[in-house]
């Protein structure tokens, strides 16, 4: 899943492609895909698009008032058509077209959480309200400096009210650089703990956007190997060399180093179906 360095990149390159072009047409291509039908999308025909910019996972067109969001959840991707095309892709969601600009194709590849977009009048934050702040914001710092309770860390961190934009590729990256268990209750971290996971936040957030920075066009159903740690299990950590585990998570896998981050110990398994049955 796209997280916040894939989402701000391809706004910045959106934004770049686009911006100041008039929309011209937007061609929607699976209809539950649009979340929205007041104001209807045709209402944002003929309008300039000021920006594009990003707002967590939401990518954000910002036309002079009314805004335009695209989430791609699971698994959407966008392509850059230049010139565009009027193909009905399998795995399309919607087509986007502007006055002598590429156009946006918004498309998924299988699975069960789909990509969706939003027109939204002016003043209407839509699924934007209730999300928590950006991770840079001096904001989340205050928020994390004084969270308490129980949550443990990985659930924290993707939880999109407490800080927007990661998911669990980053989490497990982030942590594991933090050197801190993801079962950790965020209330338990001591100050120098929580210096060191904001650190981290940061610091992983910030290698990931160089990294997609270095993209051209829109965002491929493939995306490179960017982790060191999400999804490696049974590969060396980079940092001791131990064997990287892997554990069932609510309805997802964590990747860990037991050396690095949680004293040696294996973690127990808290899938959600085990704690259905
Ligand atoms: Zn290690």
């Amino acid at each position: 899943m796209p997280e916040l360095p894939e989402m701000q990149a391809l706004a910045e390159r959106l934004d770049e492609a686009l911006a100041g072009a008039e929309l011209e047409q937007i061609v929607p291509i699976q209809f539950s895909a649009a979340k929205t039908f007041d104001p209807s999308p045709d209402s944002l025909v003929g309008r300039e698009l000021a920006s594009v910019g990003r707002r967590a996972k939401y990518l954000v067109f910002e036309f002079g008032g009314p805004r335009l969001l695209i989430h791609l959840s699971q698994g959407g991707r966008v392509d850059v058509e230049y010139p565009p095309k009027t193909t009905r892709p399998r795995g399309g969601v919607a087509r986007f077209k502007f006055a002598g600009r590429p156009a946006v194709l918004v498309k998924e590849f299988g699975t069960q959480r789909k990509a969706g977009w939003w027109v939204l009048a002016e003043g209407n934050d839509g699924p934007l309200e209730g999300l928590g702040p950006e991770p840079y914001s001096d904001g989340f710092e205050k928020a994390l400096m004084s969270e308490k309770g129980k949550r443990r860390l990985h659930t924290y961190l993707r939880d999109q009210r407490t800080v927007a934009g990661i998911g669990r590729g980053y989490a497990d990256e982030i942590l594991h650089d933090a050197l801190l268990s993801p079962y950790a209750a965020i209330g338990s971290l001591t100050k120098e703990e929580r210096w060191r996971l904001l650190t981290s936040i940061r610091a992983m957030l910030d290698r990931g956007v160089d990294l997609e920075r270095k993209r051209t066009g829109g965002l491929p159903t493939k995306l490179p190997d960017r982790w060191k740690i999400h999804g490696r299990s049974g590969f060396p950590c980079p940092r001791c060399g131990e064997d990287l585990r892997r554990v069932s998570f609510e309805d997802y896998e964590i990747t860990y180093c037991p050396n690095c981050q949680t004293g040696g110990k294996i973690l127990a398994d808290r899938r959600m179906s085990r704690l259905i049955k």
